[in-house]
């Protein structure tokens, strides 16, 4: 799509909630999404009550029994139907969704919104998830006669799944809990990050027209915490499926041990990308250089914490430091862009803060740290090098286009060091033999771990070790994480 045909934003449009099958005025008023690119206001969200939260879970609830009892394949059909329409019609949100996240164009094009239609194709097909299990003989006992045991396992759904988000991938992060849930004969309540939720509404009301029934899908959004909060906290919502930051992971997991919620927990992260001194040092630089500032290095799964044997590492700083230069930081609508702005100020201070301390510590700034001169909330990609275990710029998430360089003395120093982290959830090895790059990658505690690649497997299994996260979805697996086992057992003479 040329730029030009981009559709013209209109700050006066009017957002609503969802509840119950009903498009309804927010409670609470609104509040002001900001385009992180120009920091011009670009529309206004709804402030959902905490009263209209309960009648979000309320309206799940209620749709709950007939929605379950719906056959999958039909529940799977209107997937694939919202999937159709959502391919349609995405590229008229493309203005919206760049403008309250501001990623570059070519991100939001290439990644942000075809995803958004893919997450619900993935499940358009029903799969039989039964199993029974092998008979064996059991003698009489005082809880029955004796004979062959057995038992069918199904997978039932887990109820009403709040769906509460972070910022960074809107439309992937909620559709990629959508779908699998809906496919499992869940209701949902969704609840977007405060930063970007217009584009998805607009994606609910696209999907709405696929015909799902009143009361299965509903969105409230909320400018604070006290949305996610009230979901979390309500007796009718049974799961909550969150992606965002590990301390608020913590938060919604104490809260909602009161009501026992099932829990699937996407966190943060601080990838490793180990580096071994046979490995193609420029095959590894150019996939970190392809996350470094892509969407502004607001990515969980990026490289960030770069360690590279010892005998390689002063080449690969520098070769680090020369493509940091090729990362041209820009307007996020200009095409040759690669580095966007942050999603506000404050995380653009947070992210200051982060380098501030990174060059106290002792590390050494090898390139960025200056604040770009720009409009809007942009931060340089910035090298620290000579960083040690301890740094917080090595130990916390900075989410940004940070990248720290620590050297190894070996495969198993490295694994040492990759490990010295509270997080697990994406982590690299590039090393000249796979078989080595595979031994290395399985002594890494992470839920993935990319072998030299960062290009991750869609059907695989995602999610994090540590405090990256609880469970597993994508695929088959995102089935299994919006489920409850039951077995029906027996013992026939
Ligand atoms: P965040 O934790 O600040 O917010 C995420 C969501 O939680 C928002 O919708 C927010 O309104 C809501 N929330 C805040 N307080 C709450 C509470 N007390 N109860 C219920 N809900 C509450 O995260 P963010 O800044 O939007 O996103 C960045 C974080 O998300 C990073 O840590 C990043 O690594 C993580 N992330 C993880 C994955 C993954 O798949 N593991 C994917 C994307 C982003």
């Amino acid at each position: 799509m040329a730029l030009a045909e981009l559709e013209p934003l209109n700050v006066d449009d009017e957002y609503r909630l969802l509840i119950g099958g009903d498009w309804v005025a927010p409670e609470a008023g609104t509040y002001e999404i900001v385009d992180p690119n120009t920091t011009q206001v670009i529309g206004h969200a709804p402030e959902a009550s905490t009263s209209q939260v309960a009648d979000a879970a309320a309206a799940a609830k209620a749709a709950l029994p007939g929605w379950r009892d719906t056959p999958m394949a039909e529940r799977c059909a209107l997937l694939g139907r919202a999937a159709d329409l959502i391919d349609e019609r995405i590229g008229g949100l493309t203005g919206l969704l760049q403008g309250e996240t501001g990623a570059t164009i070519n991100i939001t094009e290439a990644v942000q919104l075809p995803a958004c239609g893919d997450r619900f194709r993935q499940y358009e097909i029903p799969v039989d998830l039964d199993e029974s299990m092998a008979p064996y003989p059991v003698e009489a006992n005082p809880l029955g006669p004796g004979g062959l045991a057995g038992a069918h396992v199904i997978r039932q759904p887990v109820g009403v799944v709040a769906c509460i988000t972070s910022y960074n991938f809107p439309l992937v992060n909620v559709s990629g809990k959508v779908a699998p849930a809906l496919a499992m004969g869940n209701t949902v309540v969704i609840k977007p990050a405060p930063q970007d939720p217009l584009a998805m509404i607009k994606v609910v009301e696209i999907i709405e027209e696929a015909g799902f029934p009143p009361g299965v899908v509903n969105i409230i959004t909320g400018s604070g915490a006290a949305a996610g909060a009230a979901l979390v906290g309500s007796p009718d919502v049974n799961m909550v499926s969150f992606t965002g930051s590990s301390a608020v992971g913590v938060k919604i997991m104490r809260a909602g041990a009161a009501t026992m919620k099932r829990l699937l927990m996407e966190l943060g992260g601080k990838g490793a990308c180990v580096l071994t001194d046979d490995c193609n040092v420029d095959a590894a630089i150019g996939a970190i250089a392809s996350v470094w500032g892509l969407h502004s290095g607001q990515i969980c799964t990026a490289p960030t914490r770069v360690i590279v044997h010892r005998s390689r590492y002063d080449e690969v700083v520098d070769k680090l430091t020369a493509v940091a230069g090729m990362l041209k930081v820009g307007d996020a609508l200009d095409r040759e862009t690669i580095v966007g702005p942050v999603i506000t100020e404050l995380h653009r201070s947070r992210v200051e803060h982060f380098i501030a301390s990174g060059v106290a510590d002792g590390a050494t700034l090898q390139c960025g740290g200056e604040r770009p001169d720009l409009p809007g909330y942009f931060v340089a990609p910035t090298l620290l090098a000579d960083c040690e275990p301890d740094m917080r710029v090595v130990t916390e998430e900075i989410f940004g286009p940070v990248v720290a360089v620590m050297p190894h003395d070996g495969d198993d120093h490295a694994v040492e060091l990759a490990n010295d982290s509270h997080y697990g959830l994406f982590s690299y090895v590039f090393a000249d033999s796979p078989a080595r790059a595979f031994e290395i990658g399985q002594r890494i505690e992470s839920g993935n771990v990319g072998i030299n690649s960062l290009a991750p497997h869609v059907h695989a299994p995602f999610g994090g070790f540590k405090m990256s996260g609880v469970g597993r979805d994508r695929g088959i697996f995102g089935l299994h994480a919006y489920s409850e086992l039951q077995a029906l057992s027996w013992v026939s003479s």
